[in-house]
């Protein structure tokens, strides 16, 4: 039987992952089938696909915590995000990893050519995205990274988990005023309501990068303001999409797919 792949989630009516997992195999010449499961309910759609021989899935909103819940062997980035974006079915088994943070690296490094090594980098939020690409950008050994949020206290609960990590500083974003950052990474979700963090335009530097984790919305308010403080590079959230997907097709199948043509097709321009 040909091997069963999925995303699950909801809604899904705009997803794209069906199609580059579909692009990922034909590239690779894996015989597989990816389809999206819009479910109400995460585990009995979940034990359902397993029951009909599903190898692995992908989960987004709103279910990467029931994910977390669900797995019964999770990887340590999956335990530092507190949330799962790709599952795998062994038996009875369900390894669970967090790709979404690799994927944001990735982009970052190998496709916008941004060394994050050090650099001073700044990230808007704290919600599940944020606490996934924590670890991936520590690991790069950043000048400093310097988290803000809205709520406060979920930025500090945060710190707690990385208490002997140095270069890891919580602010508020009246802290901001004045500091200036090579990396400014949007991993709010207020773009996908038109609004923008009160972040202050000076934090940007001109040769640096203003990064948007949310894709497919052009120039979002956030970008926006990127663009008038003088920021030349400015990207939005398709490659980390794309790029966390490639990660999660080389766990599953041992094969590493080419991500730069299909981030290309995809890409809406930032006008
Ligand atoms: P969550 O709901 O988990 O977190 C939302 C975060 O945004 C919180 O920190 C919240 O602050 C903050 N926030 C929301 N509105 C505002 C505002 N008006 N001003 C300041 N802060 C605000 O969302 P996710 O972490 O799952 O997603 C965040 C973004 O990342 C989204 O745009 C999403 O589309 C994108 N994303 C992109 C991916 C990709 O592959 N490109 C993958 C995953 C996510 P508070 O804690 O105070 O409420």
């Amino acid at each position: 039987m040909t091997d069963q792949y999925a995303l699950i989630g909801n809604p899904l009516s705009h997803t794209k992952s069906p199609l580059i997992h579909e692009t990922f195999a034909g590239e690779t010449a894996q015989s597989l089938t990816y389809v999206a499961i819009e479910a109400e309910a995460f585990a009995p759609a979940v034990d359902r696909f397993r029951a009909q021989g599903g190898k692995g899935m992908n989960v987004t909103a709103p279910f990467k915590l029931d994910a977390f819940a669900y797995a019964t062997d999770l990887s340590e980035r999956a335990r530092l995000a507190g949330a799962v974006n790709a599952m795998r079915f062994e038996g009875d088994r369900v390894f669970a990893e967090n790709f979404d943070g690799v994927g944001l690296v990735n982009d970052i490094q190998r496709n916008l050519g941004f060394e994050l090594k050090g650099r001073r980098v700044l990230i808007l939020g704290a919600g599940g995205a944020a606490r996934g690409a924590l670890l991936p950008l520590l690991e790069q050994n950043p000048a400093q990274l310097v988290m803000v949020n809205r709520t406060l206290e979920k930025a500090q609960a945060l710190r707690q988990q990385f208490a002997d990590v140095e270069n890891f500083t919580i602010m508020t974003y009246a802290d901001l005023v004045g500091e200036r950052f090579d990396i400014v990474l949007n991993a709010t979700s207020a773009s996908l309501r038109g609004d923008l963090p009160p972040v202050p335009a000076d934090v940007f530097s001109p040769q640096g990068l203003a990064y948007e984790l949310a894709y497919g919305k052009g120039l979002t308010p956030f970008l926006r303001l990127a663009k008038g403080a003088g920021v030349h590079q400015l990207a939005d959230g398709v490659g980390m999409l794309v790029e966390q997907a490639a990660e999660a097709f080389l766990w599953w199948r041992g094969m590493r797919p080419d991500t730069r043509g299909l981030i290309h097709k995809l890409t809406i321009p930032l006008v």
